[in-house]
């Protein structure tokens, strides 16, 4: 498109940056997915599900060096189609997000304060925590005689920004320690 000095500046006059490129003609579609291939390329592309409700809507998951670049809507999804409502588009904030919490607050039994700890510490407390339990409530047999390889002391309650992958593997792994009692918000 040629523009002289005085078209620009006569649409220039006429509206906001982005209402003045639009009476230029330029288009802004292209600019944007310029950048988002930018962003994406050479990305390895996995497919996976939304986590935040039980629709379950398809995603794309760009992964690049390790690292996820980007997340969108998968349009090969029977359920919606490339669609992603305002929380499941922002799904990639919550994955990579410099605001994400990296230590908890830990109060030690019978202590009176707390004490600030990093997520592998609080990992391995919690892991040697469940071992604990679970060995301590564990039972082969009910008491009629049946097996039941189960504990009934410890409950799992996962929360909707777990995502696919993760309650997959968390579930596998309640079961194959003996937790029977397994609930999502996220049932899909
Ligand atoms: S994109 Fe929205 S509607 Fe779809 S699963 Fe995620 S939260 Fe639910």
């Amino acid at each position: 498109m040629t523009l002289s000095r005085r078209d620009f500046m006569k649409a220039a006059g006429t509206g906001t940056a982005i209402g003045t490129l639009a009476a230029l003609g330029a288009g802004l579609e292209a600019p944007t997915v310029r950048a988002r291939e930018l962003r994406i390329s050479g990305a390895k592309v996995y497919p996976s599900v939304c986590p935040y409700c039980a629709v379950g809507c398809g995603q794309l998951v760009h992964v690049q060096n390790g690292q996820i670049v980007n997340i969108e809507g998968n349009p090969d999804s029977p359920v919606s189609q490339g669609n992603l409502c305002p929380k499941g588009a922002a799904t990639y904030q919550l994955a990579v997000n410099p605001n994400r919490v990296t230590e908890v607050l830990y109060r030690a039994p019978g202590s009176d304060h707390w004490e600030k700890k990093d997520l592998d510490w609080a990992m391995d407390r919690i892991a040697q925590r469940f071992k604990e339990t679970r060995d301590a409530t564990f039972f082969e047999k009910s008491p009629d005689g049946k097996t039941v390889n189960n504990t009934l002391g410890i409950f799992s309650l996962g929360g909707a920004t777990m995502d696919n992958e993760f309650n997959y593997s968390h579930s596998k792994l309640m079961r194959a320690t003996g937790v029977v009692a397994i609930e999502n918000q996220a049932r899909i």
